[in-house]
């Protein structure tokens, strides 16, 4: 990456100056180095944002196209994403380059001239060079997620969980849903082979973690086109979805299927907030026959399998519709 200045100093005649500030020209190409992840930081030029980002140059898609701000959508000429540090940085390098040339170019006229006779003066010109205009280094910052675009193949990192991709402006929630699904899947498969009480956990977590990622990922699908919708409750998600949105996230279910779901769901909340034990709100509505408050509640590994398939499809449902990268 590279940053470009046109300079045409105010003041300053360079032909009446000498060569070398001559040479140096009106136009400064300063290479901006990536850091040792090989990523290159950007930052939103948009006032009110702007958001910090990396990307890898050479990853993601192929020649000149506009950037996108992962978080607040923002397009632009990738050129204006620029951070200010990267500016400090090659302004410092320009200037040094000019007053290093206006050093030289004086230093080239300096003259001695001895005085003569017995009341003659004398006169001299002698050029020192103090300390050379300083360079003002910079360190990229750490972000707190690496994203790999499955769209263009961009790899790039962001502060937070969800956003657009930079290169081709797909938004990554469909991406990190399906793979916080993939991690509950792998600790389904290490409860196939552990001892009960492990199992139990484990099984417990893997749901635990599906609705809580399906929470997050719906909320940020919903909250980008200005909806405040909440997803632990799937039948009033449903609901408000329609309401915001005019279509029925679930409408590719069955109703067995939708009912099933919803109780996933609830069993879930009793876990994350009850211990486990079963109470009267959970009897009254989840339509589950078996179910005896102060029993604990069971949750088996085809239940939760069955579950993870659920959600991808609500999910993919939700982002097609709302979400539906560009073309
Ligand atoms: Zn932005
Ligand atoms: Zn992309």
């Amino acid at each position: 990456m590279i940053v470009v200045f046109d300079t045409a100093p105010r003041g300053l005649c360079k032909q009446t100056m000498g060569s070398h500030l001559e040479r140096l020209g009106n136009r400064f190409s300063i290479p901006i180095d990536v850091d040792d992840s090989g990523y290159l930081g950007r930052e939103c030029p948009v006032e009110k944002c702007r958001g910090y980002f990396k990307i890898t140059p050479g990853t993601g898609k192929q020649g000149p196209a506009p950037c996108h701000c992962p978080y607040c959508g923002h397009s632009g000429d990738s050129g204006t994403f620029n951070t200010q540090e990267q500016i400090e940085f090659a302004t410092s390098i320009v200037l040094r380059q000019f007053t290093d040339a206006l050093h030289k170019d004086l230093k080239s006229m300096e003259f001695d001239q001895p005085p003569r006779g017995m009341f003659g003066i004398g006169i001299s010109m002698k050029v020192t060079q103090g300390e050379r205009h300083p360079i003002r280094y910079y360190r990229e910052k750490e972000l707190e997620t690496e994203v790999l675009c499955d769209n263009c193949t961009l790899r790039y990192a962001i502060y937070g969980v969800f956003g657009w991709c930079p290169d081709c402006g797909a938004h990554n929630s469909m991406q990190i849903l399906t793979k916080i699904l993939e991690l509950a899947k792998k600790e389904l498969a290490l409860a196939a082979s552990a001892e009960k009480e492990l199992a139990d956990h484990l099984i417990g977590d893997a749901l635990e973690n599906t609705v809580s990622a399906f929470d997050g990922f719906g909320r940020e699908v919903c909250q980008r086109k200005g909806a405040e919708i909440r997803f632990q409750s799937l039948s009033s998600a449903r609901r408000r979805v329609q309401d915001s949105f005019g279509f029925d996230f679930a409408d590719g279910l069955r109703p067995e299927q939708w009912e099933f779901i919803c109780r996933i769901f609830q069993k879930r909340h009793l876990l994350a907030h009850k211990m486990g034990v079963i109470d009267d709100n959970y009897v009254k509505k989840a339509n589950d026959s078996g179910a005896i408050a102060g029993r604990k509640i069971r949750v088996n590994h085809e239940e939760v399998t069955l579950s993870i398939e659920i959600v991808e499809a609500l999910g993919r449902r939700l982002f097609d519709w709302i979400l539906p990268p560009m073309p």
